[in-house]
């Protein structure tokens, strides 16, 4: 059997060595703690399962969806958007229902990239936006994120033949691996960028709910011009702990939204209605969860950024997401110091290299996991002498 080159092509997968540890040690009866899925441990709010049990019981909600969503939940994701954000949206040619944000940006690469087509996108990132570049037969520019530049893309950085080929731009704010958040201002810039150059901007934003100290995200779509180059990926499964209903949305720019459509509905047919109606609860009903969710990662984060600190490891609280990204010490590769993590304290974390060649150097912890273990993963981790790095030489 014979199969396709891109999947000959899929980066190795990273986590394969850690899994098959993690695997032999949990068999043996070892506690071991994981901070490495970015995947919330707390429930579904009650109000949400409860209309989702209401809606699964109509039987006009057993038959398919609409590839681009029921006019209601695009009105609910419209009205979600300008009360949070004050940004309008044409709820019939501006919104369309995704089956979590993930499906979206895989199969905007579809939208946008013929083979030998450039996409800039984000080292660190999430991996789907090269993965999806990849499928559809182009190539990624890689945008280093680095520290000195708040970890955003240095616009001025990216050659400008480069810029000219780019078909499309990929950014994620407040950012997974790396926490960081970007302004107005830095949207803006990127507004100017993408028309100067004819690039289509797709902003991935699965965390805007989720931030510390009074910090409140911005769209993509509030900067001005953004909807005639932009769409927006946005999801309920990170801000209303709904990972495993899977539903989201793409917002902005109707014709990129249109593509979308097109695409989607040749290969997918969309979103499980019952689903979609828990969904317009979630984004009408009220919203106390959000705060309550908020506060519990607040806490974490606390914990987690102190007991790192302890043992040594630079690290600063981020004002979002639901990551800390902590820079290891000199002398070891992400892997191997993770690698040491789980062999000397039971404990799992990311190694940065996962997410491109600049997460070399870190490692990312998750604040998904339930306070009894995390107390008990940070305790462990308290006491743990970080041995010297053997010499390469
Ligand atoms: C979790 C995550 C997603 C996927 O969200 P779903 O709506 O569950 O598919 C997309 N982008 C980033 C950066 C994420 O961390």
């Amino acid at each position: 059997m014979k199969f396709a080159n891109r999947i000959e092509k899929l980066p190795p997968y990273l986590f394969v060595e850690i899994s098959r540890k993690i695997a032999v040690k949990r068999s043996q009866g070892i506690d071991v703690i994981t901070f490495a899925i970015g995947d919330p441990d707390i429930p579904t709010p009650p109000h949400i399962i409860n209309r989702l049990r209401e809606a699964s019981l109509d039987s006009r909600n057993h038959r398919y969806p609409e590839t681009e969503g029921l006019p209601e939940y695009r009105r609910a994701v419209s009205q979600w958007y300008k009360r949070r954000f004050g940004v309008s949206l044409d709820p019939d040619k501006e919104v369309i229902s995704l089956i979590g944000a993930k499906e979206g940006i895989g199969h905007a690469a579809l939208c946008f990239i013929d083979p030998g087509d450039i996409a800039l996108v984000p080292d660190p990132g999430y991996p789907v936006y090269s993965v999806g570049t990849l499928f559809a037969g182009g190539e990624c520019y890689w945008m280093p994120l680095l520290e000195e530049n708040g970890w955003l893309p240095d616009l001025d950085a990216i050659p400008r033949e480069v810029a000219r080929k780019a078909k499309v731009l990929w950014l994620s704010y407040p950012n997974n691996p790396t926490g960081a958040v970007a302004g107005l201002d830095y949207f803006q810039r990127v507004v100017e960028f993408a028309k100067q150059y004819d690039i289509a901007v797709l902003h991935d934003a699965p965390y805007s709910e989720i931030a510390y100290d009074g910090y409140k995200p911005v769209s993509f779509l509030q900067a001005h011009g953004a909807k005639d180059v932009a769409i927006e990926f946005n999801s309920l499964s990170k801000s209303y702990n709904m990972t495993g209903w899977r539903i989201g949305m793409a917002v902005g720019n109707s014709e990129m939204i249109n593509a979308l459509m097109r695409v989607k509905s040749n290969l997918d047919s969309g979103v499980p209605q019952a689903i979609q109606v828990a969904a317009i609860e979630a984004l009408t009903g009220h919203q106390d969860a959000i705060d309550q969710h908020n506060a519990i990662y607040k806490r974490r984060r606390d914990k987690v950024v102190h007991a790192l600190r302890q043992i040594g490891l630079k690290v600063q609280p981020p004002k979002a997401s639901l990551y800390i990204w902590a820079r290891i010490p000199e002398g070891y590769t992400s892997s191997e110091f993770a690698t040491l993590l789980l062999d000397e304290k039971d404990i799992v974390v990311t190694p940065g290299a996962g997410y491109g060649r600049q997460g070399e150097g870190h490692i990312r912890l998750s604040l998904t996991i339930p306070d009894a273990e995390l107390e008990r993963g940070l305790k462990r981790l308290a006491s743990w002498k970080i041995p010297p790095p053997k010499s390469k030489g």
